[in-house]
């Protein structure tokens, strides 16, 4: 039950097991063309243009940042905890120029803060963290995109622990791209990096005056290789891990099976059941109000006198694997624990059960 790596079915880790097929074998063609299909409607972005490369959610941002961003370019990133430090970090890399504005911890930037550095005008890109891991705070991705749109600013969100869990609407929203990993709410083992990316973003690219400055990242080397699997035709640029991608196509099928509004719902319903049982434990949370608490995970503060490490041992000991705090600031006076996936009421009752024997 942390935040990733999470629980997988039984029928994406048996795919992941069977012999590994040549990158240029037809069924395989087919499983990845049929993985870039399916990400667009679970990503709800009909026309958005899917990849699929070997890598982490780290990967995912970056090459989003490699291909977006030229020398001298401004961008705004809205943070919301630890990742949103990362993407700053990452996009001064391509010699952007970062405006940082950060959240109080366990809040989000008001949207009027936002709206009022947009307005300066001087914006190419703007990215914000739908769910930060760091702090389970949960930020208003239709409002965000709303802001970008309005300012005509292309916007990223970086979603490695939000799509597939998180109510997301890339295409109706306006969000130019959505980024995110395997080992999440997507449902398959840690090593793929997933993004989509709107036609303005792609047309942003094409029209770019300097070359992308990022070799394994470019997207004049992996666009081919999109289109021709997903035209059914065999391609090569770099390996792609077969068995993953055969993974992706199945745990994909899973979350269509479900539907894109019951797999929101179902989300919510478990997080809000969670969130009630630490608070009937008398636990208080990161997230300074309902409204901004995420539904893939929750981060509660220990409970007076409650040691953390002996506390995280404990609940291991019961059955239960949750995970510690991550923001360097709070790290010893919280927990987490994730709830996307496949997570059920099931999962939901045996953490909590674990959870309260571990306080006895
Ligand atoms: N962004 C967020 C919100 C994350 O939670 C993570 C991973 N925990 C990352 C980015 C980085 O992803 P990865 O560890 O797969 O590189």
């Amino acid at each position: 039950m942390i935040p990733g790596p999470i629980e997988f079915d039984p029928s994406v880790l048996e795919k992941m097991g069977q012999p590994t097929l040549s990158h240029v074998a037809p069924a395989f063609i087919e499983s990845f063309g049929r993985a870039l299909e399916m990400m667009r409607n679970v990503w709800l972005a009909p026309n958005g243009q899917p990849f699929i490369v070997a890598g982490s959610g780290t990967l995912a941002m970056d090459m989003a940042g490699a291909n977006l961003i030229e020398v001298g370019d401004n961008v705004l990133v809205v943070s919301t905890g630890y990742f949103g430090e990362r993407y700053a970090e990452l996009l001064k890399r391509y010699g952007a120029s970062v405006t940082f504005l950060q959240a109080e911890v366990g809040d989000v930037v008001p949207l009027e803060t936002v709206e009022t550095e947009l307005a300066k005008g001087k914006y190419k890109l703007m990215t914000f963290t739908h769910v930060d891991t760091s702090t389970s705070v949960l930020v208003d991705a239709k409002a965000m995109g709303a802001l970008a749109q309005k300012y005509n600013v292309l916007s990223i969100l970086d979603g490695v622990c939000s799509v597939a869990g998180e109510e997301i609407r890339q295409e109706e929203w306006g969000i130019d791209v959505v980024v995110t990993a395997s080992q999440k709410a997507v449902g398959v083992p840690p090593g793929l990096a997933l993004l989509v990316a709107s036609e303005k973003a792609m047309n942003v690219w094409v029209n770019r005056k300097t070359p992308v400055g990022n070799y394994f990242c470019d997207w004049s080397l992996w666009l081919p290789i999109m289109k021709a699997y997903e035209a059914r035709n065999p391609s090569y640029f770099a390996t792609p891990p077969i068995n993953l991608i055969q993974a992706l196509e199945t745990s994909l099928e899973l979350i269509i099976e479900e539907g894109m509004d019951a797999r929101f719902a179902r989300h919510e319903r478990l997080a809000k059941k969670f969130r009630e049982e630490m608070r009937a434990l008398g636990m208080d949370f990161i997230p300074t109000s309902e409204a901004v608490q995420a539904n893939t995970l929750t981060a509660p503060y220990y409970p007076e006198g409650v040691n953390g490490g002996e506390f995280l041992g404990k609940v291991g000991q019961n059955g239960v694997v949750i995970a510690g705090g991550l923001l360097p600031s709070h790290k010893t006076q919280y927990f987490r624990v994730g709830h996307m996936g496949i997570v059920s009421d099931e999962h939901i009752d045996r953490t909590v059960a674990a959870i309260k024997a571990a306080f006895n």
